[in-house]
């Protein structure tokens, strides 16, 4: 059986006389058609990991605040020959957070522990393992050692008014301490982003799990809007629940004119197709703006990109799996326009296939994957765009470009793990 004889079947099968949009196009479009909200706020640091800050971010203070000692021993005026050099002991001891108050002469030296502040007439310091003798009154050891050997000095790691970070950078706990240790106690973040979800389905069940046998006859229980809104929470969003939406082109209308006026993206799942009650790409068209609707992604199409009265709308297919990696492809890069910080493309790593397996080409595919204990890529069982079960199962996705027609064994293959999508 050759592939064209297996056509009919293949629900995904791109229709002919349409243009299919390429991913990348969508993304390009996607990428140049969306601009940062410019409303940001102030905020203490202690507040700020998981932001984006709207402005550059200077250091106020150096870091280290001052010359200290990298290790504990003995601190001198250096340098030190390469013979046996003895130094007069002199008593009391420089500590972290408890400076020496005298002064060390030339030929003397002081006890010094790592982080205090190197007291004066101190350049240098002697690891205490390398110290050959010590008695009550002096050290000896052998050299050399250079002048600033064992210290660190001010502003070695980072000078006061040095650039620490561009405006779009997300504040990460490690940021967290750079910030503080180079004095800086609030920053100018950009308002977290409002992204509202909804689902549409007449089928779906949103009123949690405990319904009677009678009322579940044929309905589906909304998992989509669960998972947005975790995703989008989890990408440092504020999720607004906009509900369950009944196939009703009045509702799903009022709904959205609602919901525009209070978020600043719409994340819908269902109803995105060309069937009779697929209202959100007919509305969208109708009435919004629609950007973009046919695109040759597998799992995924039909996905409507569009504006709802100026707010960004992506109207994702229902199937949990379409929506899932739309979400990952499109969404996530889309909202860090938005937010701030900025398109990210996601990390991905060749891996060998573990796997042979037919393509159509002309579409992008994302396959639910993992890597196997050989390092290999595998790949779940089935394809289905309803196998919920096929994204716990996985831990990433394979990307199998348009132009691709098969992977065989062996072949390296693109792995996005789904860590590249911050999960
Ligand atoms: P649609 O895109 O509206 O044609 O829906 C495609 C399939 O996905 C149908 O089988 C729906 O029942 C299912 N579906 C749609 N929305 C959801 C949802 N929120 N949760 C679970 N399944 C859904
Ligand atoms: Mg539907």
């Amino acid at each position: 059986m050759n592939d064209n004889e297996r056509l009919p079947n293949d629900c995904f099968a791109l229709p002919r006389g349409i243009t299919w949009t390429p991913v990348d196009q969508a993304l390009e479009q996607l990428k140049n058609g969306l601009i940062t909200l410019k409303q940001s706020e102030r905020v203490t640091v202690s507040f700020c990991v998981g932001r984006v800050l709207a402005n550059s971010v200077y250091a106020k203070i150096n870091n280290p605040p001052f010359t200290n000692s990298a290790v504990d021993g003995y601190g001198f005026c250096g340098p030190a020959t390469d013979d046996v050099n003895r130094l007069k002991l002199l008593s009391g001891v420089a500590a972290a957070g408890n400076p020496f108050k005298g002064t060390v002469s030339e030929g003397s030296a002081v006890k010094v522990l790592t982080g205090a502040v190197l007291p004066d007439g101190v350049d240098t310091v002697l690891l205490e393992e390398d110290v050959q003798s010590k008695g009550q009154e002096s050290i000896s050891f052998i050299g050399p050692l250079k002048v600033g050997a064992n210290t660190r000095n001010s502003g070695e790691d980072v000078s006061v008014g040095e650039r620490l970070f561009p405006a779009g950078h997300k504040i990460r706990p490690q940021d967290l301490a750079l910030l503080i240790a180079t004095g800086v106690a609030n920053v100018e973040v950009y308002s977290v982003l409002k992204v509202g979800i909804l689902s549409t389905g007449s089928e779906l069940l949103d009123e949690g799990l405990y319904y009677l046998d009678q009322e579940k006859k044929g309905k589906v229980f909304d998992s989509n809007r669960p998972m947005l809104l975790s995703l989008v929470k989890g990408w440092g969003f504020k999720g607004f629940d906009l509900g369950v939406i009944p196939d009703d082109k009045r509702i799903l209308r009022a709904k959205l004119n609602n919901a525009s006026s209070e978020v600043d993206v719409i994340i819908s799942s269902g109803g995105a197709s060309s069937g009779d009650q697929d209202h959100i790409s007919q509305l969208i068209q109708s009435e919004g703006k629609l950007e973009n609707w046919r695109i040759a992604i597998k799992p995924g199409r039909p996905l409507a990109l569009g504006l709802w009265n100026d707010t960004p709308i992506f109207g994702l297919p229902g199937n949990p799996v379409a929506a899932f990696v739309c979400a990952l492809i499109f969404a996530r890069p889309a909202l860090g326009i938005l937010s701030g910080c900025g398109w990210a493309n996601p990390v991905g790593y060749n891996v060998e296939s573990s796997f042979n397996k037919k393509k159509k080409p002309g579409r992008r595919e994302y396959l639910r994957a993992r890597i196997n204990k050989d390092g290999k890529a595998e790949i779940f069982s089935s394809e289905g765009s309803g196998k919920i079960s096929s994204l716990s199962w996985s831990s990433g996705l394979l990307e199998l470009l348009e132009h691709e027609e098969k992977v065989s064994k062996g072949q390296l293959v693109r792995y996005i793990p789904y860590s590249s999508f911050e999960l």
